[in-house]
C-alpha cells in the first residue's frame, strides 16, 4: 500500500469518527439593520455557483435554502483580463483586489504587480481576518486573498506567503505545501513560532478543539485537497461558526473572514449531480451559520456569491415536478454572470449589474477604507 492510499485510508476512518458537528440552523428571520457601517465583512463564495447551480440547490431542499433568504441580490459578469471565461485564480483575485487579470495568476495583474488584497487591507487597518475552505488553503480562491504569484500551481510560494499574511483564523486542505516541503522548510513550525496554535486531521477532530484561549489559529483537514461532503467531510458549517465567533471574540475593531465552498465547483467539473447538491447543501449550511452569527451581531456585512459558472448546468424537464433533472452541457467554466447576495449594513451596495472587480470596490467601501486611504 502506498503512503497516499495509507494517507487516504487513514482520513476515511478519522472522519468516521467525526460525527459531532453543527445542527442545520432552520431559516432565519433577517432583521432590517438601521446601523450606517459593518464592522465585520463575511465573504462566501461558492465556487463554480451559478443561478443554475443556486436555483437546484432551492429546488432541492426540503426546508427553505438561507441563500434564498438574501434581501439584495446583484449580478457580477466574471471575464478575466483577456478571457470570457475566466479561472478561479483571476476570478478570486478581480473580487480580491479589484484587479483584472490573466487566469491562472494570483494576486498580481497583468504586468505581475502585485495588488493588496481587501483581507491584507484589513489586516493593515487591525482587523481580524481569516480564511474557510474545503480547498487546499493554498488553492487559487482562498490564495488570491493573501498570495501574489505568477502561477497557482505554485503552492509550496503560497504556502509562505500565508506565513506573511498575518492571517488570525484558517481551515482547510494543504498540510503538505507547509511540512512535507521540496525545500525542506518547516512552515508548520515557522507558523507556530508566530504564534499559531496549528492542528490538523491527523492529531484531532476540529470539533473537539477549543478555541478560547488562542489568538491566531489554523488547521490543516487534509494533506492536499479535503474529503467531498459525501465521502465524510463535515467541518465547512463547523469552520465557519468557529469563524465568525473566534474572530468576533479576538478583535475589537472588526474582523474580515472569507469563506470558500470548493466543491461546488468540482463537482460541476465531474458533472455528477448528486455529489454538487450535497456539496451546496453543506455551502448553505454554513450560510446558515454565518447568518445567524450576522442577526445576533447586527454589523456583519454578509456577501454570498460565485467566482464562475462550472458545467454549464442545465435544469431540464423530469417526469415530476420535485424531481430534478440537472445535466450538463461541458466539464467547464462558462460566462453566465452570477449572483450576488448581501445583508447587513451597506448590503444595498450590491444591488445592480457590474464587474468582479467591483466588489473589492464595495467592501472597501462599506469598510469606509476608501476614506482611510486618502487621509493617510
Ligand atoms: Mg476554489
Ligand atoms: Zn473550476
Amino acid at each position: 500500500m502506498t503512503v497516499k492510499k495509507l494517507t487516504y485510508l487513514l482520513t476515511l476512518v478519522l472522519s468516521c469518527f467525526a460525527c459531532k458537528t453543527v445542527d442545520p440552523t432552520p431559516q432565519i428571520i433577517l432583521q432590517t439593520t438601521t446601523i450606517q457601517k459593518p464592522k465585520n465583512i463575511v465573504l462566501m463564495i461558492g465556487d463554480g455557483m451559478g443561478l443554475s447551480q443556486v436555483s437546484a440547490a432551492i429546488y432541492n431542499q426540503k426546508t427553505p435554502t438561507h441563500i434564498s433568504n438574501f434581501p439584495v441580490v446583484g449580478y457580477q459578469k466574471t471575464h478575466s483580463f483577456d478571457n470570457l471565461i475566466t479561472d478561479s485564480a483571476a476570478g478570486a483575485t478581480a473580487i480580491a483586489t479589484g484587479q483584472k487579470t490573466r487566469n491562472n495568476v494570483v494576486g498580481l495583474d497583468t504586468s505581475y504587480q502585485s495588488h493588496q488584497s481587501i483581507l491584507e487591507e484589513a489586516e493593515e487597518i487591525g482587523l481580524g481576518t481569516g480564511i474557510v475552505t474545503t480547498d487546499a488553503i493554498t488553492g487559487a480562491t482562498p490564495a488570491s486573498f493573501y498570495a501574489h504569484q505568477k502561477l497557482r500551481i505554485m503552492f509550496e510560494h503560497i504556502a509562505e506567503d500565508l506565513l506573511k499574511s498575518g492571517i488570525d483564523f484558517f481551515v482547510g486542505g494543504g498540510k503538505t505545501y507547509f511540512d512535507n516541503r521540496e525545500d525542506e522548510r518547516n512552515l508548520h513550525a515557522a507558523l507556530e513560532d508566530k504564534g499559531y496554535i496549528i492542528s490538523d486531521f491527523i492529531q484531532e477532530e476540529l470539533s473537539r478543539i477549543n478555541l478560547n484561549h488562542y489568538s491566531k489559529f489554523g488547521y490543516f483537514s487534509a494533506n492536499k485537497k479535503p474529503l467531498p461532503k459525501n465521502r465524510g467531510r463535515t467541518y465547512l458549517p463547523l469552520a465557519s461558526k468557529m469563524g465568525v465567533e473566534f474572530l468576533d471574540r479576538y478583535n475589537e475593531a472588526g474582523f474580515f473572514l472569507v469563506i470558500e465552498g470548493a466543491q461546488i465547483d468540482w463537482a460541476c467539473h465531474a458533472n455528477q449531480p448528486r455529489y454538487f447538491l450535497d456539496e451546496i447543501k453543506d455551502f448553505d449550511n454554513a450560510i446558515g451559520e454565518v447568518l445567524k452569527f450576522a442577526v445576533r451581531d447586527k454589523e456583519t456585512l454578509v456577501i454570498v456569491t460565485g467566482d464562475h459558472e462550472t458545467g454549464g448546468m442545465a435544469i431540464n424537464p423530469a417526469s415530476k415536478l420535485k424531481k430534478l433533472k440537472l445535466e450538463f452541457t461541458l466539464r467547464d467554466h462558462t460566462a453566465t454572470m452570477i449572483p450576488v447576495y448581501a445583508y447587513g449594513p451597506k448590503a444595498e451596495l450590491f444591488n445592480g449589474i457590474y464587474e468582479n472587480t467591483a466588489i473589492y470596490h464595495k467592501m472597501r467601501e462599506a469598510l469606509e477604507l476608501e476614506r482611510l486611504s486618502s487621509s493617510k
